[in-house]
């Protein structure tokens, strides 16, 4: 998703306050979820910088939005009916084989929002240390796409420059996502504003490696072309000793998209690419031994796509 400062009105906030303050209750803590997975030789870990809701009507302007209350199982990991808010999380993902480490992603980084309502932060580096990843053990880093809450951490503050956070990295930037982040930061949009911080100091540091398409990175990892969110959108394939998973990114914000991925979702750079990259992506991996990782998903993330009786899609956790 972009994070053009996604806000809940004074009365939600209020609402959700509210309903916090009368039943003791608190957003499910990241924490409390499953942070690693093993595939063969292949180990996924998510690094959480936060998470909060955000109003489902801003996130699928005219879409339908009682296919929440008709889908209880979102509730309460990527769904909050109070405030009718998907939960999105923010987070890393780092993918280790025996021979290297590629981390994918990376939130805010030092721009993460002050405090919105719902949000539960926690600290990315604190998260990093815990995932046991020192950033110099870092080997390739790459962004499932260019958005500001996708490549925060690409870089730190050092005095008044920007340099790479991931100091011994190359980073594989997408060419054609390269090009149209530049053109939108020399145009002045407000998503170039973001390129210039996270993105243009990479490429100056002369750390990037442009990438086309996929790019097998050996040991059962590939770096795998997505495009349909952004026009040079990314995952990552892992197939080790036959045990599969794919990190899709933002192909997918709510697993409601897998319900209904006619909806269009408002991050989508073009609704009909994204609508197209969903189903394309739904009939690949419907009902296949292959766990899906979506960039936004919280709670226990980890989850299969199946199929019910009469067809509908559901994302189904692996553990509840
Ligand atoms: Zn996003």
């Amino acid at each position: 998703m972009q994070a053009s400062a996604p806000v809940l009105s004074r009365r939600h906030a209020l609402a959700l306050g509210a309903a916090g303050f009368a039943f003791g209750l608190k957003p499910a803590r990241a924490a409390d979820y499953q942070r690693s997975w093993t595939f063969g030789d292949v180990t996924v870990s998510r690094v959480v910088e936060m998470s909060a809701p955000y109003p489902a009507d801003k996130a699928f302007p005219g879409a339908a939005l009682e296919a929440f209350d008709e889908n209880p199982w979102l509730v309460p990991h990527f769904y909050d009916p109070k405030v009718k808010g998907v939960i999105f999380t923010y987070q890393a993902w780092i993918v280790r084989t025996p021979k290297m480490v590629l981390l994918m992603d990376g939130g805010f980084g030092e721009a993460m929002p002050k405090e919105r309502p719902g949000m539960t932060a926690e600290s990315f580096l604190d998260n990093l240390k815990a995932a046991k990843v020192a950033p110099d053990q870092v080997n390739y880093a790459m962004n499932s796409h260019f958005h500001s809450d996708h490549i925060g951490w690409n870089t730190r503050r050092d005095g008044d420059k920007r340099v790479p956070m991931w100091g011994k990295a190359r980073y594989l930037f997408d060419r054609t996502e390269v090009e149209f982040f530049a053109k939108a930061a020399a145009a002045g949009q407000p998503m170039g504003a973001s390129f210039n911080v996270s993105i243009k100091p990479v490429i100056d540091a002369g750390v990037a490696d442009l990438i086309d398409g996929d790019r097998d990175l050996g040991d059962g990892v590939r770096i795998l072309a997505l495009p349909g969110h952004t026009p040079g959108h990314h995952g990552v394939a892992i197939d080790s000793k036959g045990k599969r998973a794919v990190l899709c990114g933002d192909l997918f914000h709510s697993p409601i998209e897998i319900v209904h991925p006619e909806w269009d979702v408002v991050f989508d750079y073009d609704k009909n690419e994204g609508r197209k990259a969903r189903n394309k992506f739904l009939d690949q991996y419907t009902d296949v031994d292959v766990t899906i990782f979506a960039a936004h998903f919280g709670g226990p993330t980890a989850g299969k796509i199946v199929s019910e009786k009469g067809g509908k899609r559901v994302f189904k956790t692996l553990v509840p």
